[in-house]
């Protein structure tokens, strides 16, 4: 019977009998794993013998667990083919072994412009270095559609983006795809798996940043690819090469953070909704961006593929830099810090964080504003959230 992902987030991934009769799954720090005798080692290698790891960059009984847990999270394939995970040290490790996997000199890829700047900056700068081409595109299907070409391998694209949550069709994005026998790659960071399942859609490939809503307590940082596990199993190959995986221990905190996902999504999409109904009404407020909001964009793409719409919260003030700064400096709940998806609100000014480097007139270009706050909603009292955002408001 499928499981609800209340009870995924708990049992999803995790062996019923676990080592020394232990009720929750064991923190395995071990490097190696020895074998009985040569003769246990040649059965091994011949595929004869099945056991778990030799060499702990190989894999790790833990991780092995949390990948298993993001596996089942994520649901089945449209086909019901076998699901894989590969969890792997930050979400950028993720996105970039993932990538690796799939490229060679000639490659094109597309990407949506809105998608994660790092990723954009690995793509445009460090992957053209080995002649990998691409195409950045507008964020949409018809911009994804115009942007193909006949050596495109692969659509990066996210649902939604930051910091505006633009969210893309996934059902025209995988027609389109498959149409042209090219493969989908999203980071779906900012829904989550309670929220969007993109490989019902049949997306290849999900993205996500664990360090937020997964881990979910702002105390660790991993990211993780799901897929068919073919494909999965390619992108393994070049982990073990890389190296860049997540510690066992770090597994353990994701294992952990996870239990309660399910229930820590349900409260961040309510209190999500509520402080963005509250600052679209908000006199000194000019716009919000919020998915689950009738005035977005992409509401209605939004509401027809999500089950929530997570609580990142975009807004502008009626004011400029300097009065975006005041209201963010007399918050006294969220913490101005980067990041998003834990318990902490946190809240910040795109142009002054991820933007600092930049003069206004390029923030510009970027569709960044002077006059935006950006806002995680954790998980405190969504009426103390509102009550503290009013007063800061009211000081401009
Ligand atoms: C944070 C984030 C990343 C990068 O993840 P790290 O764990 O910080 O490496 C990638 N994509 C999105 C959408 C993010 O929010």
């Amino acid at each position: 019977m499928a499981r609800s992902i209340e009870t995924l987030s708990v049992h999803g991934g995790e062996l019923r009998d676990k080592a020394h009769d232990s009720l929750v799954t064991p923190l395995i720090l071990a490097t190696a794993y020895p074998f009985e005798n040569t003769d246990e080692l040649h059965r091994y290698f011949r595929g004869e013998h099945i056991r778990g790891e030799e060499y702990g960059r190989y894999g790790n009984p833990t991780q092995q667990v949390a990948e298993a847990k993001l596996s089942a999270l994520e649901g089945p394939l449209p086909n019901g083919g076998e699901t894989d995970a590969l969890l792997s040290a930050t979400g950028m490790s993720a996105i970039v072994t993932t990538l690796l996997a799939m490229v060679k000199p000639g490659t094109h890829l597309v990407i949506t412009a809105d998608s994660y700047r790092k990723t954009r900056v690995f793509v445009r700068e460090f992957l053209a270095k080995f002649g990998v081409e691409h195409t950045s595109c507008e964020p949409s299907v018809e911009g994804i559609a115009a942007a193909l070409k006949p050596n495109t391998k692969l659509i990066i694209t996210e649902s939604p983006t930051n910091p505006y949550l633009n969210c893309i069709d996934l059902e025209a994005l995988v027609k389109l795809a498959k149409e042209n026998r090219v493969k989908t790659m999203i980071d779906a960071t900012l829904a989550t798996p309670y929220n969007l399942q993109p490989l019902s859609y049949g997306v290849d490939l999900v993205v996500h940043s664990a360090t937020k809503y997964l881990g979910g307590h702002n105390d660790l940082m991993a990211g993780a690819v799901i897929g068919a596990k073919p494909l999965i199993d390619a992108i393994r190959e070049h982990q073990g090469m890389f190296g860049a995986l997540a510690a066992p221990f770090t597994a353990y905190m994701l294992i952990r953070g996870l239990k309660t996902f399910a229930v820590r999504m349900k409260h961040q999409n309510e209190s999500g909704q509520r402080v963005a109904e509250f600052l679209e009404q908000h006199p000194k407020v000019e716009r919000v961006w919020y998915p689950g909001l009738a005035s977005h964009p992409a509401h209605a793409i939004a509401k027809k593929q999500m089950r929530g719409f997570s609580s990142l919260i975009s807004f502008t003030i009626k004011g400029g830099l300097v009065e975006g700064s005041k209201v963010v400096d007399a918050c006294e709940i969220p913490y101005l810090a980067p990041s998003l998806g834990g318990p902490e609100s946190l809240i910040e000014q795109p142009a002054l964080m991820s933007y600092y480097d930049k003069a206004p007139e390029e923030r510009a270009a970027l569709g960044i504003r002077e006059n935006l706050i950006r806002m995680s909603v954790g998980l405190e009292g969504t009426d103390d959230l509102i009550a503290d955002l009013n007063q800061a408001l009211n000081k401009i």
